[in-house]
């Protein structure tokens, strides 16, 4: 399905013009408007769904691969060190628009590191009650 009101698929599908790196029937990738970096690569599946949780598992699959050959291309031409894959989901994640999509980012060797977070000290009592409710949950 796509939505009339949501600026990637109309990007995905090529109603708006993007700086568009790779597409196949089922997906586009393109540069970011404002990238954490140059050459950020976004891949869009040309079907709307809002987030990963929404998107059937046969896209996903395709959507990690097609990851994983343009991280390898944008590491070549960008002659980088590393690569951060990242998909936010929902507004508390950073969430900006409601349309799946993967970020490939360049990274360099002593420069910032996009993901990042506190690194909390843990108590196992705890840590084994919070395993099991997800355990549940599976
Ligand atoms: P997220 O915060 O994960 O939802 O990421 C949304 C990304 O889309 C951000 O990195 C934006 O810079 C990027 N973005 C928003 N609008 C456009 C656009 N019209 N073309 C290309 N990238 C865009
Ligand atoms: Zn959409």
């Amino acid at each position: 399905m796509i939505m009339d009101d949501c600026i990637f698929c109309k990007i995905a599908n090529g109603q708006i013009g993007s700086e568009t790196v790779y597409e196949d029937e089922r997906f586009r990738a393109i540069l970011d408007l404002s990238p954490a970096v140059k050459g950020h690569v976004l891949i869009l599946p040309k079907e709307h769904f809002d987030d990963l949780f929404e998107a059937d598992d046969e896209t996903l699959g395709e959507a990690l691969k097609l990851a994983k050959k343009l991280g390898a291309a944008v590491k070549k031409a960008l002659d980088c060190d590393g690569i951060n894959i990242v998909q936010n989901n929902g507004e508390a994640a950073g969430q900006t628009v409601h349309h799946l999509h993967f970020h490939i980012i360049p990274r360099y060797n002593g420069g910032e590191k996009i993901v990042t977070w506190p690194q909390l000290k843990s108590d196992p009592k705890e840590q084994a009650v919070i395993a099991a409710r997800i355990i549940e949950n599976i």
